[in-house]
């Protein structure tokens, strides 16, 4: 058992969200230890180079949106990022079994034929919405059809919902998995006039007005942590090390085993970066409460991400976009298909094409759960269709995530209530994370910048 220094704070989970507080911890002048359970560091982003392939298995890109732009700037990682092609400005919805471009503007939403032009007239009445105070939540589905109607849920938002959270907008709340949505609607009624006084306003302040960039790296999304690893000291990262107790109080303390050895240690404060399951797991005190079991309530569906290399000819598509979304009225197997190698460069051999499936989520999670065998054969009839596919893949990746992505469904607030009460309960703990403070990549670097400010302010470093 080392000595305990009131700057010294545990970080637990070396994902995204704990590494970036590790960092910014770091830079506030405390003496940070984080604990990781795996062999690495990284949490969901999870890349692998093989053959001349590039493969994630996790997240395949982020937006490069303030907070990220800061980060990388810290690391000396701004002149390694994979910009998207251009091309992929360019995605698709599956309607018909055609993939069908999404409008990209009014003019082009006019126009196209992803939606009908009932719907289409329907979303410029929009307009006229007036502001609206909801006093309880509803899902995501009743939300948008109030604003656009039935089929911009069915053809637009259930797609969108698919490829963001692989969830299921009949069942995801309005208020927490869209905040801005809703927050929009209060403020403004309309949701597009919300959307260009947002745009008005950050022009005002001088910022970009666009959609954020996206953006990986030239060696995948890996590099993000990893160099929060390396920019850390060697003895501030713990990996292979499950934490399985904390023991509240001052000083904190930390009970974590590697390699069969049990040890305690001792910090000023304390910080959670864990998965729901992690934190359902985690022992309060000695008396073996699991304070925080209820979260293990919290909605996962399995997911599987499925790469698939061809050789070019096999292919028939252009495969001139970002990807294709799958509603689920067009009954297919998979959620949706990105093409991994029109998206960044060197994602696949001279002469090949890389796409990267998802299935399963909350729509179907009998086929996130498939073996690769079956899951190959239950997916390719469906990519000959929509692609014109021939033949069988010359690479095949396959990661499963049993507990993929926290779905924030309607009675979310059961799982933020006990973080909040466990927080008041002991002075010295944050909480943070996906499962709590929003699920992109951009949203888990400022859960960790949060959580960072709150510990290094109780820990009394110097704030960065
Ligand atoms: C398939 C998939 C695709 C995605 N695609 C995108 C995308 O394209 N863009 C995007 O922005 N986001 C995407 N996301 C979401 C995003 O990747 C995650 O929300 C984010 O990485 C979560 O980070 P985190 O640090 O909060 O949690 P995690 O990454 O889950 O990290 C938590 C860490 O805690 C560790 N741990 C657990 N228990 C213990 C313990 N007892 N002791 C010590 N350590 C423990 C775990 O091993 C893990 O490393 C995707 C997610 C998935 C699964």
């Amino acid at each position: 058992m080392g000595t305990t220094s009131n700057k010294s704070v545990a970080v637990i989970g070396g994902g995204i969200t704990g590494l970036t507080a590790a960092w910014r911890l770091h830079r506030a002048g405390c003496d940070v230890t984080l604990f990781e359970k795996s062999p690495q560091v990284g949490g969901a982003i999870v890349t692998t180079e093989r053959d001349g392939w590039l493969v994630e298995g996790g997240p395949n890109s982020l937006q490069q949106t303030t907070g990220i732009a800061a980060l990388l700037g810290e690391l000396g990682l701004t002149g390694q990022r994979a910009m998207a092609s251009t091309a992929a400005k360019k995605r698709f919805i599956v309607r018909g079994g055609r993939l069908i471009p999404v409008p990209l503007s009014p003019a082009g939403l006019l126009v196209s034929p992803l939606f009908s032009l009932r719907s289409r007239l329907r979303v410029l009445a929009e307009l006229l919405t007036r502001p609206r105070v909801r006093t309880t939540d509803t899902s995501l589905a009743n939300f948008v059809a109030a604003h656009f109607g039935r089929e911009i849920v069915d053809y637009g938002i259930n797609p969108f919902a698919a490829g963001v959270y692989a969830g299921d907008p009949e069942k995801l709340s309005a208020r927490y998995a869209f905040p801005n949505l809703w927050q929009l609607e209060r403020q403004y009624g309309s949701l597009l006039r919300g959307f260009r006084a947002q745009a008005e306003e950050r022009r005002a302040r001088g910022e970009a007005t666009g959609v954020a960039p996206i953006i990986s790296f030239a060696h995948g999304m890996q590099t993000l942590p990893r160099a929060l690893q390396a920019a850390l000291p060697d003895e501030a990262v713990r990996s292979g090390a499950t934490v399985t107790n904390i023991i509240p109080g001052q000083p904190w303390k930390i009970i974590w085993t590697r390699d069969g050895t049990v040890e305690t240690s001792e910090f000023g404060a304390v910080i959670l970066a864990l998965p729901a399951s992690g934190l359902a797991q985690l022992v309060f005190g000695t008396l073996g409460e699991r304070t925080l079991a209820s979260l293990d309530h919290q909605p996962h569906p399995p997911v599987s991400s499925l790469f698939l290399g061809f050789r070019r000819e096999q292919v028939a598509h252009p495969l001139d976009g970002f990807g294709a979304l799958v509603p689920a009225a067009e009954r297919h197997s998979l959620l949706g298909v990105l093409f991994s190698s029109t998206l960044f460069p060197g994602r696949a051999p001279d002469g090949h094409v890389a796409l990267t499936v998802f299935a399963g989520g909350s729509r179907q999670p009998e086929t996130g759960r498939l073996s690769t065998e079956s899951l190959v054969s239950r997916v390719l009839p469906d990519l000959r269709t929509l692609l014109g596919l021939t033949g069988d893949p010359v690479f095949t990746h396959h990661t499963f995530w049993p507990k993929a992505i926290p779905q924030y469904n309607l009675g979310h607030e059961r799982f933020l209530e006990p973080l909040a009460r466990c927080e008041n309960q002991h002075p010295g703990l944050f909480i943070g994370g996906a499962s709590r403070d929003g699920i992109s990549l951009p949203d888990c670097v400022q859960s960790g910048d949060a959580l960072a400010r709150k510990a290094a302010e109780f820990a009394g470093g110097k704030q960065s």
